[in-house]
């Protein structure tokens, strides 16, 4: 029997596992930690009982993928969306205006109202919204999103107010940075593909009851050997194939096909400098998040989350029994104490009159991932390796391979499928 050994436990590698081991093929997967989920695990709170998410995670409608995988995976029902989504956008004089995110004419009418500032901005930004439908992105590429903006007569407020929070949300790459073809991409797909592709979607608890929990049964019920605490540092390769690969334990593991579904900065160290796809990756950076989790003695959410305009944070998002504050290419404030940067969270959301009283706080978890994400800059573009490498029964899957999406989970799930679907087509050539 063919046996494919996948190594990595996010959605990239449970994606491959599963629809390999659907179609009856012996599965093996190696995951270096102790649990499954990679970027996307949960951690359970002992001092409050209760989950909380590495990352606070956005889904839309538009990541067909992963909803397709949830639904073949059962999960879809632990996840529900908002029918006409919105983003609430809190102003430091605390007020709330709301922007609708579907592109219809009623939409359009309420967002008119939506800027502090004067209509005339509103104006430009719905000309933009637009024209993007037209525009060729290819003919963008190296372009800064803050220069293409600028192009586009977007006025510098909505540009560090507005588009910064969409941009530094999407791509975890800074307005500076993010190159604009990317962004034109994602604007269609969200936007203009389908109408619902913007709606958003949330976990009804967190990431480990609401998917790891059940797709560990599953990937178990296929008969999937899943083998956690083993990390995977050494590969023998013979004639352009491997043979085996080792673990740190000592382990050596067979198959006649191996996946690396592990992120870039761990395959460099695996595999050497001289193949093209090392050469490749090697080219890709990557971009902190920072996510503050805030328990309290006395809570009830008052809202879904709420979008900071003009702030060093840009969400908050009100969980059902905490908090989250979320800062997206979070360089500057991930290497402050936690102490300080709790203070820096309460006097930061006083200016919105969210008031944090510290006595009211019950427990608090900072949460810094210094490489969350690739950024999509102009480097990026074509640095993104295929699945299918030169070396004969190896493939890659991850978020950072050639899927044309950002650093996100449907670019991971779908990477994964299209991992499956090619090992599963040329089968009879690989063993
Ligand atoms: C804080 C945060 C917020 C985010 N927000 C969003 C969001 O709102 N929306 C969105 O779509 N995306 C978001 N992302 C991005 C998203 O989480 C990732 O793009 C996606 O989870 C990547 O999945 P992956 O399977 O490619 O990689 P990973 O999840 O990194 O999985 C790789 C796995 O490989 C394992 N591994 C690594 N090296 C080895 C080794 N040598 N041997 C064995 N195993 C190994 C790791 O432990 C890990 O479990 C966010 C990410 C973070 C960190």
């Amino acid at each position: 029997m063919t046996k494919i050994v996948v190594i990595g436990g996010g959605f990239a590698g449970v994606t491959t596992a599963y629809y390999l081991a659907k179609e009856g093929l012996f599965v093996e997967l190696h995951e270096s930690s102790k649990v499954i989920g990679g970027r996307t695990k949960s951690f359970y709170n002992e001092s409050t009982l209760d989950w909380y998410d590495n990352g606070q995670h956005l889904i839309i409608k538009g990541y067909s993928n992963t909803l397709k995988f949830f639904r073949d995976t059962g999960t879809l029902n632990n996840f529900h969306s908002l029918k006409n989504p919105y983003v609430d956008f809190c102003f430091n004089d605390s007020s709330i205006k709301r922007f609708y995110l579907k592109p219809t004419l009623l939409n359009l009418l309420n967002n008119i109202k939506f800027n502090n500032s004067s209509y005339f901005e509103n104006i430009n930004l719905f000309k933009f919204l637009f024209k993007v439908k037209d525009i060729n992105e290819k003919n963008f590429r190296y372009k800064l999103c803050s220069d293409f903006l600028k192009e586009f007569n977007q006025s510098e407020n909505l540009i560090n107010n507005f588009w910064k929070i969409f941009i530094e949300s999407t791509l975890n790459t800074s307005l500076e940075e993010s190159d604009a073809s990317i962004f034109i991409t994602i604007l269609k797909k969200m936007f203009f593909e389908d109408k619902n592709n913007s709606s958003l979607i949330f976990n009804n608890s967190d990431f480990y009851n609401d998917f790891f929990f059940n797709i560990e049964k599953l990937l178990k019920a296929l008969n999937v050997c899943i083998r956690t605490n083993s990390v995977i540092n050494k590969v023998e390769i013979q004639n352009g194939k491997i043979i085996s690969i080792k673990n740190v334990n000592g382990d050596h593991i067979n198959a006649d096909i191996f996946v690396f579904a592990i992120p870039f900065w761990s395959l460099e160290k695996i595999f050497s400098e001289n193949y093209q796809f090392v050469k490749l990756i090697k080219n890709l950076e990557t971009n902190s998040i920072l996510n503050v989790h805030i328990w309290f003695k006395d809570y009830r959410p008052i809202r879904k989350f709420i979008a900071l305009w003009g702030s060093e944070f840009h969400w908050v998002f009100f969980n059902q029994r905490h908090i989250t504050v979320v800062k997206s290419v979070a360089k500057d404030l991930v290497e402050l104490k936690n102490e300080k940067l709790l203070d820096l969270v309460i006097s930061e959301l006083s200016r919105y009159d969210i008031l944090l009283e510290r006595s009211n706080i019950l427990d608090y978890k900072i949460l810094r991932e210094r490489r969350a994400t690739f950024k999509s800059n102009s480097g990026s573009i074509f640095s993104r390796p295929d699945n299918k490498t030169e070396i004969k029964n190896l493939f890659i899957a991850g978020d950072f391979t050639n899927t044309n999406l950002p650093s996100t989970i449907e670019s991971a799930v779908t990477s994964g499928m299209k991992c499956a679907k090619l090992i599963l087509e040329s089968l009879s050539q690989l063993v």
